[in-house]
């Protein structure tokens, strides 16, 4: 049997798309067909449909945006779960509100709209957020950051589903956030959470955005299709300065290529392929370590047999 005809009396049928190509999923515009997509709008649809998955052995993963992933060239074998939204709404896995000095936002908000409605609320804290192309669940998992802040620094707490089926909300201290890691294991799916911001004027909160998106246009190859940074920045160093220093930008694999504006940026330049990209990866880091001796750690997530 399909799986798509094994979940298919677990939601609605207009929220399973089945032989889903996840290059229209990621921002990198590379992947295979997923067996099965499913768009939960809400926590019990997807607390519904993850169930379902679970006791039929269907092998499952969750996604943001997929602006931190390679997927396979292979696809996936399994239910893809995607939780995104677009306009908040009350009740949705996106939907997103003020409380005093507080914001609870559901997983699919996105982090520029999370920014952007801080800024009018007369919050600071999540200004950084701006540019950055993920939603609140993928980016918890992976404590996005930029301009020296990340979530762990304004996270209150962290709503999830957990492995068992238990909807649990954890205190940020709990979560383990890191330099672009948490300790929330892969099997749990964030559905929410709280962060905890400083009132300042909507003028001064609006206008670091403004100049972290202009440093942003300058600096980043914005208008290409990326994954963001390929990889970690090593302690005290930057990985764009070294992969700069080992003379790799514009270097090219098939329809990947280095970013000739930000070296730690791999640009789809059309009809790219998640191999090439990979291929692309590794002939770098050989290049890298060659001429530095710095063995560069991947920040994207990619996926393989199935896992990211
Ligand atoms: C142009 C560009 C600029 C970028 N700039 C930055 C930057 O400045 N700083 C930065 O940190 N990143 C940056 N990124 C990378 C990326 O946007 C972030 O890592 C973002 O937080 C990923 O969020 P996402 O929703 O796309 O997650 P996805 O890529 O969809 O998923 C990432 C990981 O989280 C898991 N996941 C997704 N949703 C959930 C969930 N609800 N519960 C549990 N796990 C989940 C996935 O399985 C995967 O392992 C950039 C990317 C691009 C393309």
């Amino acid at each position: 049997m399909h799986v798509y005809e094994m979940l298919s009396g677990s939601i609605a049928s207009e929220r399973l798309r089945c032989d889903e190509g996840l290059d229209r999923h990621s921002t990198y515009r590379v992947g295979g067909p997923a067996d099965v997509m499913c768009l939960p709008r809400t926590r019990s649809e997807l607390l519904d449909v993850v169930t379902a998955a679970s006791v039929r052995g269907i092998p499952w993963l969750v996604v943001g945006n997929g602006s931190n992933i390679l997927f396979s060239d292979d696809g996936f074998r399994g239910l893809v779960i995607k939780i995104r939204g677009a306009v908040p709404v009350e009740g949705t896995l996106w939907q997103l509100a003020q409380e005093g000095d507080f914001i609870r936002a559901g997983a699919g908000v996105s982090l520029p709209r999370l920014a952007r409605s801080a800024a009018a609320a007369g919050l600071s804290g999540l200004e950084f957020c701006t540019g950055i192309p993920g939603v609140v669940g993928g980016s918890i998992r992976g404590n996005a950051g930029a301009h020296g802040s990340d979530l762990g620094a304004v996270v209150e707490s962290v709503e999830m589903i957990r492995p068992s089926g238990d909807i649990v909300t954890i205190r940020a201290s709990e979560a383990g956030f890191s330099y672009r890691e948490s300790e929330i294991e892969p099997d749990s799916i964030v559905t929410g959470a709280v962060f905890r911001l400083t009132p300042d004027e909507p003028e001064n909160v609006q206008e670091r955005i403004r100049v972290f998106t202009e440093y942003r246009k300058r600096t980043q190859p914005s208008s290409d299709q990326s994954a963001g940074c390929m990889f970690k920045n090593p302690v005290g160093d930057s990985a764009g300065r070294l992969i700069d220093a080992a003379g790799c930008k514009g270097l090219q694999v098939g329809g990947s290529r280095v970013s000739e504006i930000h070296g730690n940026f791999v640009i789809n330049l059309g009809g790219a392929t998640a191999s090439d990209a990979l291929r692309l990866i590794d002939l770098v880091r050989e290049r890298v370590f060659e001429r530095t001796g710095v063995a560069l750690e991947l920040e994207v997530r990619v996926m393989k047999s199935g896992v990211v």
